[in-house]
């Protein structure tokens, strides 16, 4: 761990091992330093993810690491908490106190999804309270969904979700302003209005029957509901990296390959943008492990050849 490893990958998931994936088969030497923390480790099946359709989002990772063992790529449990860089190095803090030195840092370590405080939304995240349509609608298509006003994107959110069924409900939540013309563009194709804040939501276990409202009760299968989110790159702050605000918050921005504002500094996967799944996370990550490896290589050869 004393080394100073070619590329340090902070976040071993879909998107870090896909960069670590592609820098140890470029012989670099590689450390994944990972919390262990996936965003859809509580959902049991993935979908949308060509290969593994279906299966569980931990036997991808198991299967990721196996992967990756093949090669220079060290996987550690730990999590970074601070980040210092130079014109060659980058240092990373771990939460155990020591510090491991890089020539490039990727960060991949995802997003983490807020829990609103509403009864009964925590303990069905990811079984009858969905955030991605292309993940689990097929799974509900044709039952009777809502969609839960937690931002104002849910009027576009809703448009979405009726592709999957022509019973839906949008609880505004006295979040989600309805105007006449999206009220007008819901009701054309059946979507029905609760105007009213959510008090509760109802059902056994993970199952949901319905959505407790101040203007009563309505019964359903499923929400789509996008929880706020916040970016897990508080690490990264004394770096004063470019950032940009878009419509879900304040990320990270970074060019077609993934690199930052810093010359030394990467990222990767739904810590720069939330809405990369599984496969996108997977190939945008590979594009920067290799962009990586490029940059590493002109370096050297500039030292070579100054
Ligand atoms: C409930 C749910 C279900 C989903 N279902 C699907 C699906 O069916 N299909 C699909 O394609 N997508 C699905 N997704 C989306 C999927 O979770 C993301 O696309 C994917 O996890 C993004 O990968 P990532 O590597 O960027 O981040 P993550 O998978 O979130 O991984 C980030 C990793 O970094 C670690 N980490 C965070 N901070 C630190 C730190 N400071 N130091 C070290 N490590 C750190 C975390 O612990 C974690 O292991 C789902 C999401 C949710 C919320």
């Amino acid at each position: 761990m004393s080394e100073t490893w070619d590329a340090i990958v902070v976040g071993g998931s879909a998107a870090g091992l896909s960069a670590a994936l592609l820098l140890g088969r470029a012989l670099r030497r590689v450390l994944v330093v990972d919390a262990g923390e996936p965003r859809n480790r509580i959902a049991p099946h993935m979908h949308g993810v060509l290969g593994w359709e279906g299966e569980a989002p931990a036997d991808l990772l198991r299967r990721g690491r196996a992967d990756v063992s093949h090669y220079a790529v060290t996987v550690c449990d730990g999590r970074a908490t601070a980040v210092e860089a130079d014109d060659d190095t980058v240092t990373v803090t771990l939460d155990d106190g020591s510090t491991v030195v890089g020539r490039a840092l990727v960060a991949a370590t995802g997003l983490t999804d807020q829990m609103p405080d509403i009864p009964g939304f925590a303990q069905r995240w990811g079984s009858s309270i969905l955030h991605c349509p292309y993940c689990h609608g097929w799974e509900v298509r044709g039952q009777r969904l809502g969609v839960l006003g937690l931002s104002p994107m849910a009027g576009l959110q809703t448009q979405l979700i009726r592709q999957w069924s022509d019973d839906l409900t949008l609880f505004t939540n006295d979040i989600v302003a309805v105007d006449d013309d999206l009220r007008r563009r819901l009701s054309s194709r059946g979507v029905k209005i609760v105007d009213a804040p959510v008090l509760e939501l109802l059902g056994e276990g993970t199952t949901l029957t319905g959505v407790r409202t101040e203007a009563g009760v309505v019964e359903l299968d499923a929400v789509f509901a996008g929880a706020p989110i916040k970016p897990n790159d508080d690490f990264l702050a004394p770096l004063n990296l470019d950032r940009a605000d878009n419509p879900m918050g304040s990320f990270i921005t970074v060019d077609e390959f993934g690199r930052t504002s810093h010359p030394l500094v990467y990222a990767v996967g739904n810590v720069i943008n939330p809405a990369l799944t599984v496969p996108m996370a997977i190939g945008s990550a590979a594009m920067t492990g290799g962009m990586v490896n490029m940059d590493l290589i002109g370096r050297e050869f500039d030292a070579a050849s100054a």
